[in-house]
């Protein structure tokens, strides 16, 4: 069993000036206690990662990146939202660390799932998601809304781990086979499941913020959630292939119908010729739509350029070692 490894715990940080000193104190215990017991080695850090913020945040890791042995931080540019201030700590992070522990900066998530996560980590797992075990704290909205947009996204056929959001260990292993996605629209729960190698869930209770207010509004939640759908499935487009050979098919119920109309004697001049017209020029064009959709699927899959194929163990290289 592997122990001491050098953790990254990388916390991206939006205005959070509120909870910055708070969190910093409680992770400060939590870190001396994992290097004390020999879990952790005594180069593990905790990393800010200063996602452009317009109040003193920055000012205060410096400060605290100063006074604080494991206490370090970054700073991006400008304001790149969560996703990508995640993914800017965690590149950095695997060039000091061996394993990277991912949250929130609000401790929503309880960092009692650390240890929990280093065991399993300990016993050869190179993913480990926090799972929240139920949803008790969230109004009844929240609830409602998160559990239906996993659901959902199953059903577009994504593999993500039902009320994971991004609290999660990962190996450097991971994060080097990671920094190969390319891709910039980003919806990091769903990608982390592509990489593959042996995962394990930590389960826990996920409290409420303790100060300051939620950096995701509604609107950006279903932004959020928009982002996932599309960057992850193509199946929209497959459904206007399969609404255009419905409609094709109901155009030929209606033209059965419109004919026998004609020949009963019901209509008026010209409704046959209309009727049967507009229904299948209708299921035409949206086929032929849903054909043009096909190609743009299998185009945006192909400007991803994700890796084929990650090789987790090569029995000649372990020989060379020997
Ligand atoms: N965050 C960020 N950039 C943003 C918005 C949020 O880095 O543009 C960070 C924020 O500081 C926090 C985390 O993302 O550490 C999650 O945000 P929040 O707790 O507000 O979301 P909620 O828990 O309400 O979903
Ligand atoms: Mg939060």
């Amino acid at each position: 069993m592997k122990k001491n490894n050098t953790l990254f715990i990388v916390i991206p940080c939006y205005n959070e000036e509120e909870v910055i000193h708070e969190t910093t104190k409680r992770l400060k215990e939590k870190l001396n206690k994992l290097i004390k017991d020999e879990v952790i080695s005594n180069n593990s850090r905790v990393m800010y990662v200063n996602d452009g913020s317009k109040d003193k945040t920055w000012e205060l890791i410096k400060e605290i990146s100063d006074a604080e042995e494991h206490f370090t931080g970054i700073t991006l540019s400008r304001n790149r939202g969560h996703q990508n201030a995640l993914v800017a700590g965690l590149l950095t992070a695997k060039n000091y660390a061996d394993v990277v522990i991912s949250m929130d900066a609000d401790l929503q998530d309880d960092i009692n799932a650390i240890d929990e996560m280093l065991e399993k980590y300990n016993d050869g797992c190179d993913i480990v998601y926090g799972v929240r075990s139920s949803r008790k704290k969230d109004t009844f909205f929240k609830k409602f809304t998160a559990e239906g947009f996993y659901k959902f996204m199953s059903l577009m056929g994504v593999d993500i781990v039902f009320n994971h959001a991004d609290y999660r260990l990962t190996s450097r292993r991971v994060l080097d086979n990671f920094a190969d996605f390319k891709e910039v629209n980003l919806f990091l729960r769903g990608m982390f499941p592509l990489i593959g190698y042996k995962s394990d869930k930590v389960y826990y209770e996920r409290a409420e913020r303790f100060a300051g207010e939620s950096k995701y509004p509604l609107k950006k939640m279903l932004n959020f959630a928009w982002d996932g759908i599309t960057s992850f499935s193509v199946k929209p487009l497959r459904f206007i292939c399969i609404l255009g050979f419905i409609i094709l098919f109901i155009s030929v119920l209606i033209m059965i119908y419109s004919l026998v109309q004609k020949i009963i004697g019901n209509t008026v001049d010209g409704w046959t010729f209309l009727n049967i017209s507009i229904w299948f020029i209708g299921g035409l064009q949206m086929l032929s739509l849903g054909v043009v959709g096909e190609y743009v699927g299998k185009m945006y899959n192909e400007t991803k350029a994700r890796p084929r194929y990650i090789v987790s163990e090569n029995l000649l290289e372990n020989k060379k070692g020997k």
